[in-house]
C-alpha cells in the first residue's frame, strides 16, 4: 500500500501546511486561515479537510469516508490539544472546537456552523470550574445544543410564519424571567434552557442529543459535506454560477470565546466602505457574544471606530449620552484589542491587495482572527476602489480593470430618486442605509411571494425583521429590502450589497406581524401589497411610489472607462434606433452605431399610416405614392442619427421583419384602418390573410422585401443617401453603412447591391454632389456563413446577426423556446441559454469560420456582432478572441462592453505571455 491521500491540512502557532493559493482543495476560508497563520495573524490552531473528501463523500458515503479520515482527523486534534493545552473530550480540561464550511468561492451564510463542539454535561462543569465562569459555560452549551439541533439534526420552523423553535423557548424563558436581553438570562436559566432544547429535539426527531464528542465531530463533518447538496446552497450555485463538483472543505478550529465575560465580543469589519468604496476602516461588534449574534441582529451591534459609531448615531438618532452608555464603540471600550484590530485590518489590505472582510473575537482582552476574504461590495464601491487602489500604488493598471465586474457597472447606470420627488412623500421611518439605491415597490413579507408577485410583473419591497439565506431567491427579485432588525453587516446587508440591491436595515420602529402580513410603524399599519419607497443611501423609507431618474456618472467610473479603452482591442458600437437612444450610447462612449433597425421608425406617429398604405396598395405606382410620404421622415431620422454619432460609422439596416407584423389583427382594429383609409374592411382582412405566414421567421422577410419591391430598398437607400449629404453640408463627415439583412446566396446580395448602387449614383447625380457610403450584409443565415468567401466578392462589411444565426442553428425560434429551453438547460442538454450567451462550440464555429473566409477575399474586411451577444461579457470574450472589429449592443450596455472588450484583451495577452 501506496501512502494514504491526504484530506488534511493542518495550521497553528504561526505554521501552516496550506496557504492562501490552495483554494480549490482547501476553500477560501481554509486556505486564508492557513496564510493568515503564515503571516503573523493570532488565529486559533486547526485544521482544513479538503474539498476533495467532499467530493469522496458523494462517492463512497459516510462510512467509507470517516474511515478514510479517521487518522489524519485525529491527528489534527492531536495538534490542535498540543497547542491549546486541553483535550477533546475531557471532562476537566475539555478543548472545544468549531467546525465551518468553506467553499473555493464564499459563499455568505450558505453552509452552517456549529460552535462549542465536544460539550455535554460533564465537560460543561469542566469548562465552569477551569474558568471560574459557570455562567459562559452554560451559555456555549446552550449555543451549541441550539447549532447542532438546527445545523446537524434539522431542527427547524416547520412553517413559514413561524419562529425559529430554539428562539421561541429562549423568548419564553426570557419571558417568564422578565428580561430583554440574552445577556440577562443567569446560569439557572441556561440550564433550564439546554434542558428544554434537548427535550425538543427528542420530542422533534425523535433522537437523543449525542454526547459523545467524537459523534458529535463526525456528525457536524458530514452534516457540512451534505449541506453542499441543501436547497440554498443549490440556488446560491445557481445564481452565482459556481459548478456542483467543486465542493466543500471542512474547517475545525479551536474556540476562543467571545462570550467569555465583558472584556470580551465578537465582531466583522471591512477594511474599506463595502457601500460607497470609501477607504474606512469599519465594523460592527457585540460584547460578551459569540458567533453569528452580530449578524443575525439579536441586539444591536455597536461600532468599531469612534467616528462610526458617531455616525451611526446621527443616523440612529441617538443622543451622544446614549451613545456613550449603551452602544460605545470598540475604540473606546476595549482600545488595545482594538489598535490590534486596525494593525491587522492594515496587514491583511496590504498583503491581499484587496478590500477584506474579517471576522474575529476578543477573549479577555486578546485580539483573534477567524476569517479573512475579499469582501462583497456594490458595483460603485467595486468601480471607487479599483481606481482608488491603482492610484495608491497597491495594484496595477490590469490589476484595476480586472477587479470590477462588467455585470455589477448596471447598478451604476440604474436610475436614482428625481431630486424633490421625495419631497412629496411622507417620510414613514429611517434604518441604517445598508445598500445604496432607490426602490419604489409593494410591500411582500416572504420570499417566495416576493417571487410570485414578480413573475406576475409586479415591483416588490421584500419587508423582514431580518432575512436568513432562505430568503435569497426572494431577494434577488425584489427591488429593494427593509428589515425590522440587523446592522450594517446583518445578512440582509451584506447580501444585498452582495447582489447590488438597494437595503435599509435594522429598521427598528418597524414591526412586521407576519400573521396578519403587515407592517406597523409607530401606531400605522401598512398592508401587503402597499407601496413604500426606499434610499439605500440615507436609509430613508417613504411612504407611496416615487419617481425616479437617470443617474449621474461619477469621475471613478469615467477613468475606469478610460482606461478601459486604452487596454480594448474590440469597438464598442450601439444599436439605436432614434436620436434619443443614439445621445444615450453616445454619453455612455460608444463609437458608432453598429445596428439601426429602420422599421422601428416605421410605428411612430402617423407614420404606420403610410407604411400601411404601402402594404395595401395593389400595384407598383401605388407602393410608390405610399413611399414617398414615408422617404421625407425617413430621411430626417437619418440625418439626426448621422448629425448626433458626428464623424463615428453608423450602420443602418434595410426592412427586416415581415409586413404582417405592420398590419392589425383584432376586428376592432381592422375596423378602424379601413376608416382611416377609406376602404372596406373585406379588403383589409383580406389583405391581412394574404400576408400571414405558417412560418413568419422564415418566410418573407429580410431582403427578400427589398428584392420583391426593390422600391423600397431604394427608397431607404435614398433617405440614407440625401441625408448624408444633407448633414455633409453642415459639415459632419459620416459614411453610412447600408446593411442588407437576411442574405443566403452571394448572388442575392449583388442584386440588392445593385439597387443601392444605382440609386446612390442617381442621388449622387440630382445634386451634383457625393458622399463615401458602404455597403454590406449581416451574416445570420447558416448558408451565408458557410459561403461568406462568396458573399465578400461584393459585400464591403459583415455584421453577425448573432440572434438569428443562433435560432436558424439551432432550429428553434427564439419566441417559442420558452416552453422547452429551460428544461433543456435544467437536464445539461445545453450549456446554458444560447441567445444570452454565445453558442461558442456551435453558432460560434460559424461565426469564426464566416469571419475566415470573408477575410481570405478581403483581408481587411471589417468585422461586427450586433444582436443581444454584443454586450454578453462571456460572448464579448469570445468575438475578442475570433479576432472581431466590433460589437454592438443596446445603449445601456455599452460601459458594460467597453470593460468587457477591455478585460478580453487583458486576458489573452497574459494568456500569451505564459506560452
Ligand atoms: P460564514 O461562512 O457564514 O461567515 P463562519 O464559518 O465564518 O460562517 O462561522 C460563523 C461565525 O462563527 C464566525 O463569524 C465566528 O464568529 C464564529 N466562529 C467560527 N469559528 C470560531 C472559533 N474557532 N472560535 C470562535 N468563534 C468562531
Ligand atoms: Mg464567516
Ligand atoms: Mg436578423
Amino acid at each position: 500500500m501506496g501512502q494514504a491521500k491526504k484530506y488534511v491540512y493542518t495550521y497553528g502557532d504561526g505554521q501552516a501546511e496550506g496557504n492562501t493559493s490552495m483554494k480549490n482543495l482547501l476553500g477560501g476560508k481554509g486556505a486564508n486561515l492557513a496564510e493568515m497563520n503564515l503571516i503573523g495573524i493570532p488565529v486559533p490552531p486547526g485544521f482544513t479537510i479538503t474539498t476533495e473528501a467532499c467530493t469522496k463523500f458523494n462517492q463512497v458515503g459516510k462510512e467509507v469516508l470517516i474511515e478514510l479520515l479517521r487518522k489524519q482527523v485525529e491527528g489534527g486534534v492531536a495538534l490542535v490539544e498540543k497547542i491549546m493545552g486541553s483535550k477533546f473530550g475531557d471532562s476537566k480540561n475539555p478543548c472545544l472546537l468549531s467546525v465551518r464550511s468553506g467553499a473555493r468561492v464564499s459563499m455568505p451564510g450558505m453552509m452552517d456552523t456549529v460552535l462549542n463542539l465536544g460539550l455535554n454535561d460533564e465537560a460543561v462543569e469542566g469548562i465552569a470550574r477551569r474558568s471560574g465562569k459557570p455562567r459562559f459555560a452554560w451559555d456555549s452549551y446552550r449555543r451549541f445544543v441550539q447549532m447542532y439541533g438546527d445545523v446537524v439534526m434539522g431542527l427547524k420552523p416547520e412553517n413559514k410564519e413561524d419562529e425559529d423553535p430554539f428562539e421561541v423557548i429562549i423568548h419564553k424563558i426570557k419571558k417568564e424571567k422578565g428580561v430583554e436581553n440574552d445577556t440577562d438570562l443567569n446560569t439557572e436559566d441556561l440550564k433550564e434552557m439546554v434542558k428544554r432544547f434537548r427535550a425538543l429535539i427528542l420530542a422533534k426527531t425523535g433522537r437523543e442529543f449525542p454526547t459523545d464528542p467524537w459523534d458529535q465531530l463526525w456528525g457536524s463533518v458530514l452534516a457540512v459535506f451534505q449541506s453542499w447538496n441543501n436547497d440554498r446552497a443549490k440556488v446560491y450555485r445557481n445564481l452565482n454560477g459556481i459548478p456542483e463538483e467543486w465542493g466543500t472543505a471542512v474547517n475545525v478550529q479551536a474556540m476562543v470565546y467571545g462570550n467569555l465575560d465583558d472584556n470580551s465580543a465578537t465582531g466583522v469589519a471591512f477594511t474599506r466602505d463595502a457601500g460607497t468604496g470609501e477607504d474606512i476602516f469599519n465594523g460592527e461588534f457585540l460584547i460578551n457574544a459569540q458567533g453569528e449574534d452580530v449578524v443575525a441582529g439579536i441586539r444591536t451591534p455597536q461600532e468599531i471606530s469612534l467616528e462610526g459609531s458617531r455616525r451611526w448615531a446621527r443616523l440612529a438618532n441617538v443622543s451622544e449620552e446614549v451613545r456613550k452608555a449603551k452602544y460605545p464603540s470598540l475604540e473606546e471600550v476595549m482600545p488595545k484589542p482594538f489598535y490590534e484590530l486596525c494593525e491587522a485590518e492594515t496587514k491583511l489590505e496590504n498583503h491581499y491587495r484587496d478590500m477584506q472582510d474579517l471576522e474575529f473575537t476578543i477573549q479577555d482582552g486578546k485580539l483573534w482572527l477567524l476569517q479573512t476574504r475579499s469582501g462583497k461590495r456594490t458595483g460603485a464601491a467595486m468601480v471607487r476602489m479599483a481606481m482608488e487602489m491603482l492610484s495608491e500604488g497597491m495594484i496595477d493598471e490590469r490589476t484595476a480593470l480586472l477587479r470590477v465586474d462588467p455585470h455589477r457597472l448596471d447598478e451604476l447606470l440604474h436610475p436614482v430618486f428625481v431630486g424633490d420627488a421625495l419631497d412629496s412623500h411622507k417620510e414613514i421611518t429611517k434604518g441604517l442605509p445598508a445598500s445604496p439605491g432607490a426602490a419604489t415597490g409593494q410591500i411582500v413579507f416572504f420570499a417566495d411571494e416576493a417571487e410570485e408577485w414578480v413573475e406576475n410583473g409586479k415591483d416588490v419591497i421584500l419587508v423582514r425583521t431580518e432575512t436568513s439565506p432562505e430568503d435569497l431567491r426572494g431577494m434577488s427579485v425584489a427591488k429593494g429590502i427593509l428589515t425590522a432588525r440587523g446592522g450594517m453587516t446583518s445578512h440582509a446587508a451584506v447580501v444585498a450589497r452582495g447582489m447590488g440591491k438597494c437595503c435599509v436595515s435594522g429598521a427598528g420602529s418597524i414591526h412586521v406581524d407576519y400573521y396578519a402580513r403587515k407592517m406597523v410603524v409607530d401606531g400605522v399599519e401598512y398592508a401587503e401589497g402597499e407601496w413604500i419607497s426606499l434610499n439605500g443611501s440615507t436609509g430613508k423609507v417613504y411612504k407611496g411610489k416615487v419617481a425616479t431618474e437617470e443617474p449621474k456618472l461619477s469621475g471613478d467610473f469615467g477613468r475606469l472607462m478610460d482606461l478601459a479603452d486604452e487596454y480594448a482591442q474590440l469597438k464598442v458600437r450601439t444599436n439605436a434606433d432614434t436620436p434619443e437612444e443614439a445621445i444615450i450610447a453616445h454619453d455612455f462612449g460608444a463609437q458608432g452605431i453598429g445596428l439601426c433597425r429602420t422599421e422601428h421608425m416605421f410605428f411612430e406617429g402617423n407614420r404606420i399610416v403610410a407604411v400601411r398604405e404601402m402594404i395595401l396598395a395593389d400595384n407598383l405606382a401605388g407602393r410608390r405614392k405610399a413611399l414617398d410620404k414615408l422617404l421625407p421622415m425617413q430621411r430626417s431620422d437619418f440625418e439626426q442619427l448621422l448629425e448626433e454619432m458626428h464623424d463615428m460609422p453608423v450602420t443602418i439596416r434595410l426592412l427586416d421583419p415581415p409586413l404582417h407584423e405592420f398590419v392589425p389583427h383584432t376586428n376592432e382594429a381592422q375596423q378602424q384602418m379601413a376608416e382611416d383609409m377609406g376602404v372596406s374592411v373585406h379588403k383589409i382582412k383580406e389583405k391581412v390573410e394574404e400576408l400571414a405566414e405558417f412560418n413568419p421567421m422564415l418566410g418573407h422577410r429580410g431582403c427578400r422585401l427589398g428584392i420583391t419591391y426593390h422600391e423600397i430598398t431604394e427608397m431607404q437607400t435614398r433617405a440614407i443617401i440625401e441625408a448624408a449629404l444633407n448633414v455633409k453640408r453642415k459639415g459632419v463627415h459620416c459614411i453610412p453603412e447600408i446593411m442588407v439583412p437576411l442574405i443566403m446566396t452571394a448572388r442575392e446580395f449583388r442584386e440588392q447591391a445593385d439597387v443601392i448602387r444605382r440609386t446612390a449614383e442617381k442621388v449622387f447625380a440630382e445634386q451634383r454632389d457625393r458622399t463615401k457610403y458602404h455597403v454590406g450584409t449581416m451574416i445570420e443565415v447558416p448558408r451565408a456563413a458557410l459561403t461568406a468567401d462568396y458573399i465578400a466578392h461584393d459585400a464591403e462589411f459583415f455584421s453577425f446577426g448573432t440572434n438569428d444565426l443562433t435560432q436558424m442553428t439551432f432550429g428553434f425560434s427564439r419566441d417559442d423556446a420558452g416552453k422547452f429551453l429551460p428544461i433543456y438547460i435544467e437536464k445539461g442538454l445545453v450549456d446554458g441559454d444560447p441567445f444570452a450567451h454565445l453558442d461558442q462550440r456551435g453558432v460560434g464555429q460559424l461565426v469564426k469560420m464566416a469571419a475566415e473566409k470573408g477575410r481570405s477575399v478581403k483581408p481587411n474586411l471589417p468585422l461586427g456582432v450586433c444582436g443581444e451577444h454584443g454586450g454578453d461579457p462571456k460572448s464579448i470574450e469570445f468575438v475578442h478572441q475570433a479576432g472581431l472589429d466590433y460589437v454592438s449592443c443596446s445603449p445601456y450596455r455599452v460601459p458594460i462592453a467597453r470593460l468587457s472588450a477591455a478585460q478580453a484583451a487583458i486576458k489573452y495577452s497574459l494568456v500569451e505571455e505564459l506560452v
